[in-house]
C-alpha cells in the first residue's frame, strides 16, 4: 500500500488515482492491440480515435461548437507567449494584455519582441505586488486592439479572475494553464484559450490550444510551419508527432471529469475545497496573512504567510510529516501555496484545514 499523500505541487500535479490506474490496466495492451500506446503510430486508427475524442470532449465539457477548434502542440503554455502575436499580432497593431502576475509578465516580455506592433497594457497589478485583479473600470481598453489577453488565474501570487471583462469586439484570449476546466463559466466569450496540461489536464508536455475559426482565419501567413496555428489546424494537430502518451492521458482525465458530472460538479468540489482552506486562514488572519485582495481569491493555488519564515518551514517540515507535500510557496515569493487543483480529493483540503488549526494552536 502507498503512504497516503495529499498532494498540492503546484505543477505537475496530483492526477486522478483512477486516470492513473487506467494508464497502469492499459499500459502494456492498449485496447487489445498487443501494443502499449507508448509504442503506437501517432497515424494509427487507436491514436486517431484518442486524437479526435480528446478534441471532441473539450468541445462538450466546455458547450463550445465546431466553430472552434482545438489544437494539441508541445513547448508549454510558454511556446503560446510567442506563437500568439506571431500569428495574431498584425503589422503595426495592437494587442493589450493584463499584467497579474509573472505568467502575464513573460506573455507580455514575449509580445513585446516577437509581435509586430505596440504591446498596450491595460492594467498592472505590479504596484500592489499582484494582490488583487483590476475592476472592470481600471481595464483601459484600446478599441483597435487585435485581442485582448488575460490570464485568468494567477498561479505564483494567488489571485484569479472572479469575472469576464467586457471587451466589446476585441477577441478575448486567455492563459487558463492553471484553472482551466476547473469551474464552469462562459468559455464562448473567449476566442482563443490555451493551457499547458500539467495542472488541471494531465502530465506535461502536452499544451491544448482552442482556437475560434474567426480568429484562426485572421492568422498569419508564412509564418515557420511549426509556429503557425493554421498549419495545427490544417492537419488536425497531426502535422507533426504530437505528445501522444500526454493526450492520451488528457483524454482519460476529461473523461473522469465528465463521469464527475462535467464542469458545474467539479466546481462545486472546488468551491467546497477552497471555502474549507480560507475559512481556515481567515479564522486567524493575524497568523495566517493572505496574500491576496477576498475578492481576487484563486481557488486553485491560495497563498498566505505565516508570522516569520521559521514558522513557514516549520509548517512546510511538520505537514510534509503529516503528508502534506507541495506547499512551499514560488521561489520568486515565499511563504506557502495550497494548489487544489481537480484531482485533489476534498478529504485532502478538509485535512489540511484540520492540520492548520492544530499548527495555529501549538504555535
Ligand atoms: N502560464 C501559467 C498561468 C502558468 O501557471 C504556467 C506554468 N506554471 C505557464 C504559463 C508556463 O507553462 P509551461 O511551463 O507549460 O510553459
Amino acid at each position: 500500500m502507498a503512504k497516503q499523500v495529499y498532494n498540492f505541487n503546484p505543477g505537475p500535479a496530483v492526477l486522478p488515482k483512477d486516470v492513473l490506474r487506467q494508464v497502469q490496466s492499459e499500459l502494456l495492451d492498449y485496447k487489445g492491440t498487443g501494443i502499449s500506446i507508448l509504442e503506437s503510430s501517432h497515424r494509427a486508427a487507436e491514436y486517431e480515435e484518442v486524437n479526435s475524442s480528446t478534441m471532441k470532449l473539450f468541445r462538450e465539457l466546455m458547450g463550445l461548437g465546431d466553430n472552434y477548434k482545438v489544437l494539441f502542440m508541445g513547448g508549454g503554455a510558454s511556446l503560446q507567449f510567442d506563437m500568439l502575436p506571431m500569428n495574431l499580432h498584425p503589422k503595426g497593431g495592437t494587442a493589450a494584455y493584463v499584467e497579474t502576475g509573472s505568467w502575464a509578465e513573460k506573455a507580455i516580455k514575449e509580445a513585446k519582441k516577437v509581435g509586430n506592433g505596440t504591446v498596450h497594457v491595460a492594467a498592472s497589478m505590479k504596484e500592489e505586488k499582484f494582490g488583487r485583479i483590476p475592476k472592470q473600470n481600471e481595464l483601459k481598453i484600446p478599441s483597435e486592439a487585435a485581442y485582448f489577453h488575460i490570464t485568468t488565474n494567477n498561479t505564483i501570487y494567488g489571485c484569479q479572475w472572479q469575472y469576464v471583462p467586457e471587451v466589446g469586439n476585441i477577441p478575448l484570449v486567455s492563459d487558463m494553464s492553471s484553472d482551466i476546466l476547473s469551474r464552469d463559466m462562459d468559455f464562448k466569450k473567449f476566442a482563443l484559450i490555451y493551457a499547458g496540461a500539467q495542472k488541471n489536464l494531465g502530465p506535461s508536455g502536452a499544451t491544448v490550444v482552442i482556437i475560434r475559426d474567426d480568429l484562426l482565419a485572421k492568422c498569419a501567413e508564412g509564418l515557420p510551419t511549426m509556429l503557425s496555428y493554421k498549419t495545427h489546424a490544417g492537419k488536425d494537430s497531426l502535422y507533426n508527432t504530437p505528445p501522444v502518451f500526454a493526450v492520451y492521458v488528457v483524454r482519460l482525465v476529461l473523461e473522469w471529469i465528465k463521469n464527475q458530472g462535467g464542469l458545474k460538479a467539479v466546481e462545486k468540489v472546488n468551491f467546497a475545497k477552497k471555502e474549507r482552506i480560507y475559512q481556515a486562514m481567515d479564522l486567524h488572519p493575524d497568523f495566517y496573512r493572505g496574500t491576496v485582495k477576498p475578492d481576487s481569491r484563486s481557488w486553485m493555488n491560495l497563498t498566505l504567510r505565516l508570522p516569520s519564515e521559521d514558522l513557514e518551514k516549520k509548517f512546510l517540515s511538520e505537514a510534509k510529516a503529516a503528508g502534506f507535500i507541495g506547499l512551499k510557496g514560488h521561489r520568486d515569493v515565499g511563504g506557502i501555496r495550497v494548489s487544489l487543483y481537480n484531482a485533489l480529493p476534498l478529504e485532502g483540503a478538509e485535512k489540511l484545514a484540520a492540520f492548520m488549526l492544530a499548527f495555529k494552536k501549538a504555535n
